[in-house]
């Protein structure tokens, strides 16, 4: 397992992580073993927004005893008091259902403490009204929650909410399709959802992925908008590449579908080569470079996707990406204008041309 370190809290994060979505589908005993798989495996990072009340159990059973090794992504808004999952921003349900969480999951204090599915500009605005904040930021104050985070599906409220209180992780959905304002959460324009990866990596807040594979869709040719399926590890690379991101959050349901998560970290750089995805990208986002990679290898050993990466995020104003620019073995000096790289740019990315403007930018001449 590869682990990233979150840029605020210094928590060691695995890359691949575990949602709460589907596992509570198995039984008891399969559950368990899922999550032990998963924890053996590596995987340190839990999202418990579950889909039902099911869910909490198992966590407890099956990592109560290794809780200090695990971290746990506990949602200020998630209700389970009819079983099922349901949406509160009522002060006394939330309270009631993170104590009752709590206890499920056996332990008593929360790693991050989220701000639950904020979508919309009023629901914060009830959220701090109600005095759902406050019971959050209490707990947070007495020690039970580590660190803050906010979930949301929507560039301009996520703006909003990271703008008005200090969160420390985002949780956000991304795929290519909702990149390209396919389905149901595809909600800001490309551009605007580009700026929230540069925002949170400027501003050290780290991100951890949801639905990575759009519900499934993009896995299955007749129900992606795309009509072509990619492979589960196309779309976990795809999210791995973003700026901010520290970890994804996969649903799986048994034990077997953990083991196909936990093999992605095996997987060649061909097997996750996402590069499909420029058959299907709407016009606006040909000639960007999308680090994907698939152009390499570069004769002269540079990582074109990585440097291209530090030059966007220089450009939005990151301070520590100059740095981590000129930390690298090569860089966009180290360009002999070959050209390979724009001929293998599924992208249609100038290249070779772009090094020169970084080269550019970079040494400041
Ligand atoms: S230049 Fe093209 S192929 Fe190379 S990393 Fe960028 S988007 Fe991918
Ligand atoms: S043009 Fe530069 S970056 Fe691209 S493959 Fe050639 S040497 Fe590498």
């Amino acid at each position: 397992m590869r682990y990233r370190i979150h840029p605020k809290t210094g928590d060691r994060i695995s890359e691949i992580g575990l949602g709460s979505a589907y596992l509570y589908e198995s039984d008891h005993d399969e559950a368990v073993h899922a999550l032990q798989t998963a924890y053996e495996g590596g995987i340190n990072y839990f999202d418990l927004a579950a889909g039902d009340a099911r869910a909490f159990p198992l966590w407890g059973d099956a990592l109560g005893s290794v809780r200090r090794n695990v971290l746990y992504q506990i949602h200020f808004g998630a209700d389970y008091s009819k079983g099922n999952y349901g949406w509160s921003l009522d002060p006394e349900a939330v309270r009631r259902s993170v104590d009752w969480q709590l206890s499920q999951l056996k332990t008593d204090y929360i790693d991050y403490g989220f701000i639950h599915c904020q979508d919309e500009a009023r629901d914060w605005e009830t959220y701090r009204w109600n005095g759902v904040w406050d019971y959050l930021s209490s707990l947070q104050k007495q020690g039970v929650v580590r660190h803050l985070g906010l979930s949301s599906h929507t560039p301009s409220v996520i703006r909003l909410i990271l703008g008005s209180v200090p969160v420390d992780t985002l949780m956000f959905s991304v795929n290519p399709a909702y990149d390209y304002g396919q389905g149901e959460f595809a909600s800001g324009s490309l551009p605007e959802r580009s700026e929230i990866f540069t925002l949170c990596e400027k501003e050290r807040i780290a991100i951890t992925v949801m639905k990575p594979f759009s519900g499934g869709q993009l896995l299955d040719a007749a129900r992606s908008p795309f009509g072509r399926a990619m492979t589960s590890w196309q779309c976990l690379r795809y999210a791995l590449d973003k700026p901010g991101v520290v970890t994804v959050l996969p649903g799986a349901k048994d034990t077997e579908e953990v083991e196909e998560l936990l093999r992605f970290e095996l997987a060649s750089s061909d097997e996750t080569d996402y590069s499909i995805i420029a058959s299907f990208a709407p016009p606006e986002a040909g000639g960007k470079c999308v680090y994907c990679n698939h152009c390499a290898p570069c004769p002269q050993g540079l990582d074109v996707g990585l440097i291209n990466k530090y030059y966007d995020l220089a450009l939005a104003g990151d301070p520590l990406a100059s740095e981590h620019y000129r930390n690298l073995e090569k860089n966009a000096s180290d360009c002999i204008l070959c050209g390979h790289c724009d001929h293998r740019c599924p992208f249609h990315v100038r290249q070779s041309r772009r090094m020169e403007e970084i080269r550019r930018f970079m040494d400041g001449r």
